[in-house]
């Protein structure tokens, strides 16, 4: 591993926690902020989330957006975030996207305007494996949920790091992410569950199950999809985890391994 990665603790800002549509004001689009020492990454960047991303920081200064898979819920706001650093204070600026195959095409389609992306953002096609950012160490592995779709895990040198779920199908692809004492920030778009046959989505049960294989430390549950109760979601975690389980809401942050 490269020696810059760091030990200091994760920092977890919820800045969007939605899904792909909901009827609560405010639900917007997945996007996840983890920060050590100097170093900012971004977990998607759904519809709606930009706003308060840019009251968090500058986002001209991230060190890398990392996008989980090609749904508007985890991508879209990436145009705001071009047209920023296009066209917004101290501009032009460039920020660094790793993510599926086609995601800077599909930008560029949107648009209609062939460059588009390339104009503010320098868009790599991501890999399952280990990357390096500065003072973090980024995993990715691949997920069944839509074509190209991965999870992740972002830790320091040492301490307990973050696994974040994007959205997944099939909880056991995550588990070659989790180490023990990680947290776990996965979606639980169908609440209690059960989740329908042939439906690419986590319920309650599923992630306890997960987490208690990985031996987690923490579960943050994310991406409950509109008309699910909040409380027997949180209740049908806690049914079999023993740990810690709440459901995050934008605005709440988290220091991950306290
Ligand atoms: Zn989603
Ligand atoms: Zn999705």
């Amino acid at each position: 591993m490269d020696s810059r990665a760091g030990s200091s603790a994760l920092r977890l800002d919820v800045v969007g926690a939605g899904p792909a549509f909901t009827d609560r004001p405010g639900a917007t689009g997945a996007a996840y902020l983890v920060r050590n020492e100097g170093t900012t990454i971004l977990l998607d960047l759904g519809q709606g989330s930009f706003p308060r991303l840019a009251g968090l920081l500058d986002p001209g200064t991230l060190d890398a957006v990392a996008v989980s898979h090609l749904h508007p819920d985890h991508f879209i706001d990436l145009v705001a975030l071009r047209h920023f650093l296009r066209w917004g204070p101290s501009h032009p600026r460039r920020v660094r996207v790793l993510g599926p195959a086609g995601l800077a095409d599909r930008l560029d389609a949107l648009n209609a305007e062939p460059g588009f992306c390339a104009a503010a953002l320098d868009v790599e096609e991501l890999e399952a494996g280990r990357l390096i950012l500065g003072s973090l160490e980024l995993e990715a592995a691949r997920v069944a949920h839509a074509g190209e779709s991965y999870g992740f895990r972002v830790a320091g040198l040492s301490g307990p790091g973050l696994v974040y779920s994007g959205d997944c199908g099939r909880a056991s692809d995550l588990e070659s992410l989790i180490r023990p004492g990680d947290e776990l920030l996965s979606e639980v778009s169908f609440g209690p569950g059960p989740v329908p046959p042939d439906v690419a989505h986590l319920d309650g049960p599923a992630v306890a199950g997960l987490a208690n294989r990985g031996s987690v430390a923490r579960i943050l549950l994310t991406h409950l999809l509109m008309g699910f109760d909040p409380d027997a979601t949180v209740a049908s975690v806690r049914r079999s985890f023993d740990g810690p389980v709440q459901l995050v809401e934008p605005g709440d942050h988290f220091i991950v391994g306290s």
